[in-house]
């Protein structure tokens, strides 16, 4: 038997990225338990190797747990970064000059390499080179074909690896670097669910992963350029989830434009029936604090109240000094916005209209009479997945049970609003369907004696995309006994 497990109350989940700071099985285990749905290996840190036994702590907490986990593994993408320092970082003091040059020497507060030779071909006197998600500003005095002087206008702490961007001076950039064709294959090969594609920019790129991809992860987009905003529908269109990844759409495009464009790919994505992802300093100063500030607190209730499906922490659990803390606060704050009366409401302020398929009346449907019938949970057997997705674009108020044969579709299930996933034999009658619903139902805690569920099947059982029944049932007192 899988052992049971109450799952969240909560219906939006929260991705959290692992790192130096928690990638240890107690690590990963403490932040499952804290409220972590989802775990984001970053693949622009750290070589491959370090990753196997990350997901293999992964995976063994799927197996103690008897609960799919989800794994998302992101791809660097052409990602611009400077080297490394000999102690781990520098402090850049404003009005002092810096230079970027292609030696690969460990650097100080003068100088460090920048392994990207094209820069240094396309730079211009006067632009101005963003650092760490635009936290640091350089701008250039003077270049040559192996180097760029520059004078730091807004100074900091530069650490190993961190971003660099050039909003100034168009470079050209392939969608998918070598290094990323080959941490896509590795991801692949150690089973991870979702690949994230980094710095899309036209839907061509997606086709491009996909290939590669073959069907054996999701695909996620994520959206950080000007020129992906550009062709939004048609990228959404292309992948299975997209992510509002406002570090580097902030510097890419002034941030007061984050906002209104971070409200706009929400409401595509979740129109168009994809997990969208809210991500990028959520709680940036949990880094070093054990509390946030209050406008972080209310930047994920936003993200909340929107109706995103996931909402991400980056170094706050990746690399900052509360990675627990971290978590557990955007717990409590989802946990509080899902709580007030008026979130059903502001989530449905994004109105999505059924397609005029069956999947979709049965989605319409089975949301429509779970209200009517208050029922407690929406239960729904899927082999691909496609079923739950459809219904939980519909945003229902009660959680939604999935049963499924696929543990990978149980996996990738993880990133999706309100799921519930479990990994369970099909069912061969419709006898069985209405068994089964109730067995899981209340083995998971998500229903008990007296309530109603509204469950959905496809007849004949057994066959794939078939999805066309949708039923009542209620579960009685004498079905409680004797139930393990
Ligand atoms: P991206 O643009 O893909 O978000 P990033 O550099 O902003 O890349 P995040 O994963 O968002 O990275 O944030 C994690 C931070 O934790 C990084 O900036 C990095 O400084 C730090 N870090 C160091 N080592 C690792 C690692 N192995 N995995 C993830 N993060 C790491
Ligand atoms: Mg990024
Ligand atoms: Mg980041």
């Amino acid at each position: 038997m899988t052992k049971a497990m109450t799952p969240r109350s909560r219906k939006v989940r929260v991705l959290a990225t692992l790192g130096p700071a928690s990638n240890s099985p107690e690590m990963i285990e403490r932040l499952f338990e804290a409220g972590a749905d989802a775990f984001r290996i970053n693949m622009s840190h750290g070589d491959q190797d370090s990753k196997i036994p990350v997901i293999k702590a992964i995976r063994g907490l799927e197996k103690r747990l008897g609960r799919p986990t989800t794994i998302l593994a992101d791809l660097q993408g052409p990602k611009l970064r400077v080297g490394k320092f000999a102690e781990g970082s520098a402090m850049l003091a404003a009005g002092h000059e810096f230079t970027l040059d292609r030696n690969p020497e460990p650097g100080d507060a003068t100088r460090v390499e920048l392994p990207h030779r094209e820069i240094f071909e396309a730079i211009e006197e006067g632009a101005r080179l963003l650092l760490d998600d635009g936290k640091l500003v350089l701008r250039v005095v003077s270049h040559g074909h192996d180097w760029i002087t520059t004078r730091v206008e807004v100074g900091g702490k530069l650490s190993n690896s961190k971003g660099l961007n050039v909003p100034d001076v168009v470079l050209p950039m392939a969608a998918l670097t070598d290094k990323d064709r080959s941490d896509l294959a590795f991801a692949i090969d150690q089973g991870a669910d979702w690949i994230a594609l980094s710095f899309v920019q036209r839907p061509e790129d997606l086709a491009e992963a996909r290939k590669l991809i073959g069907g054996r992860a999701a695909l996620l987009a994520k959206i950080e350029k000007p020129s992906a905003v550009a062709r939004l529908e048609e990228i959404v269109e292309m992948c299975d989830g997209v992510m509002v990844a406002r570090g580097d759409l902030g510097v890419e495009l002034p941030p007061e434009s984050v906002p209104p464009l971070q409200k706009r790919i929400v409401e595509v994505a979740r129109r168009m029936g994809r997990p969208v992802i809210v991500a990028t300093q959520m709680l940036e100063s949990m880094i070093t604090a054990p509390t946030p500030t209050r406008a972080e607190v209310s930047d994920v209730a936003t993200a909340v109240y929107d109706g995103a499906d996931a909402i991400m922490l980056s170094a706050e659990s990746a690399a900052g000094d509360f990675p627990v803390e971290s978590v557990a606060m955007m717990n409590s704050i989802a946990d509080s916005v899902e709580r007030d009366p008026a979130h059903g409401d502001r989530v449905h302020f994004t109105v999505t209209r059924p397609d005029p398929t069956t999947a979709d009346a049965i989605a319409e449907a089975a949301k429509s009479i779970s209200a009517t019938v208050s029922a407690t949970a929406i239960v729904c057997f899927t082999s691909s997945g496609s079923t739950a997705r459809r219904i939980a674009r519909e945003r229902p108020a009660v959680p939604i049970l999935v049963l499924t044969p696929s543990l990978e579709t149980a996996r990738r299930l993880g990133l999706l609003w309100g799921v519930h996933a479990v990994h369970t034999k099909d069912v061969g009658s419709f006898e069985e369907m209405v068994a089964k619903s109730k067995r899981m139902a209340l083995r998971h805690n998500i229903a008990e004696a007296g309530d109603r569920m509204v469950v959905c099947a496809g007849v004949p059982f057994g066959t794939p995309g078939a999805t066309n029944v949708v039923h009542v049932v209620r579960l009685l007192g004498d079905e409680l006994r004797g139930r393990d």
